[in-house]
């Protein structure tokens, strides 16, 4: 059967971490129901199929859905072993305008985080948008509280994730070799922003594990179109719309465009796209084995035909983005 052969889903080195990761990892965010009203016991469901096509990876962050969504993971990763997983979520971001990347607040977190989980260790701490704090505070004390908790074995490795692509430099310049291990960037390597192109050699030298959240744009590149609070301007969003319906007339998913292409650059590791369904884990894995020539697409032609069109459509508002964080950053 089908389901007895083994996931193609390919590896990649994080980093200098050791771990290998899905290139499509399982973005946690819906399971909180951040993009709409989820059935949880689907989601939960989601998790193992992801697990059996071969993914590894999951994310997730207390502030998805307000702990929702590490309850939800946690579930979930439940019914799998946990040295076949690679888990990973975040401190310092608590809310949509609570942040507290304090010592004492991200070692509490991490123990809170934990007991949702069900787990005794996370895979990968990560500073969860950094550009809403003092980079200075990430430097000098959020990080080395983090490496207190590696060393107490709570936590295997390191993270920062954030909007702005300049606060990687900032932090990564500043911080002893070794002390930061990923750099979790979002919304900057998609079919509307390829912004994250020009980080990639920086990261490299510094040996740092690249993941590529929301390459779906957080929804925009989707055909029920994004969420209400979705921060991107108008003529984005304008522009989007537009994509999807170009895509569907030709018959194409525009989710599947967007992931086909993304997972080609083996400089970046992982790929996160969000799910909540057994159904987009299928069609998403599809999308990459696709994309990255492991399997034959069926609709090949219609897909290059569609692309090229979608790829017109977005031009105009290529890299346009918003802004996020303290002003200074
Ligand atoms: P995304 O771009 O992956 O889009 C998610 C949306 O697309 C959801 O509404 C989902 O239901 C829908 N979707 C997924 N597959 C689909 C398909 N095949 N067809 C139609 N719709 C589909 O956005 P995201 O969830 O924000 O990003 C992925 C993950 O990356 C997050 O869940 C999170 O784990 C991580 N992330 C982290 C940060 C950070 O640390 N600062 C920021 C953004 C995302």
């Amino acid at each position: 059967a089908a389901s007895a052969a083994a996931p193609r889903m390919p590896r990649r080195p994080l980093g200098q971490t050791g771990l290998e990761v899905s290139v499509l990892g399982f973005g946690a965010s819906p399971l909180g129901g951040v993009f709409q009203a989820i059935d949880e016991d689907e989601g939960v469901a989601a998790v193992k199929e992801a697990f059996d096509l071969g993914i590894n990876f999951f994310d997730t962050s207390p502030y998805y859905g307000d702990t929702k969504s590490e309850t939800v993971l946690g579930r979930g990763l439940a019914q799998l072993l946990r040295d076949q997983i690679v888990v990973a979520t975040k401190v310092g971001r608590y809310g949509a305008n609570t942040f507290d990347f304090s010592a004492e607040r991200v070692t509490a977190g991490i123990r809170d985080s934990l007991a949702r989980l069900q787990l005794e260790y996370v895979d990968l701490i990560q500073c969860h948008d950094i550009e809403f704090t003092h980079l200075d505070q990430i430097v000098n004390e959020t990080l080395p509280a983090l490496l207190a908790l590696k060393a107490q074995g709570l936590v295997r490795h390191i993270g920062i994730t954030g909007l702005p692509l300049k606060i990687f430099r900032y932090v990564l310049d500043r911080v002893p070799a070794g002390t930061v291990d990923t750099a979790l960037s979002y919304c900057h390597y998609t079919l509307n922003d390829r912004s994250l192109e020009t980080l990639l050699p920086y990261l490299q030298d510094k040996g740092l594990g690249v993941i590529n959240a929301s390459v779906l744009s957080m929804g925009l590149l989707t055909h029920q179109g994004p969420p209400e609070w979705h921060p991107a301007p108008k003529p984005l969003k304008q522009a989007a719309t537009a994509a999807a319906a170009a895509a569907a007339a030709r018959g194409v998913s525009l989710p599947k465009l967007a992931i086909m292409e993304a997972v080609k650059d083996p400089a970046i590791a992982t790929h996160l796209v969000g799910f909540c369904t057994r159904q987009q884990v299928r069609d998403n894995v599809a999308a990459v084995l696709q994309g990255l020539g492991v399997e034959p697409s069926p609709a090949a032609e219609a897909e290059s035909a569609a692309l090229a069109e979608v790829q017109r459509i977005l031009e105009p508002v290529q890299g346009l983005t918003w802004s996020s964080g303290l002003p200074e950053n």
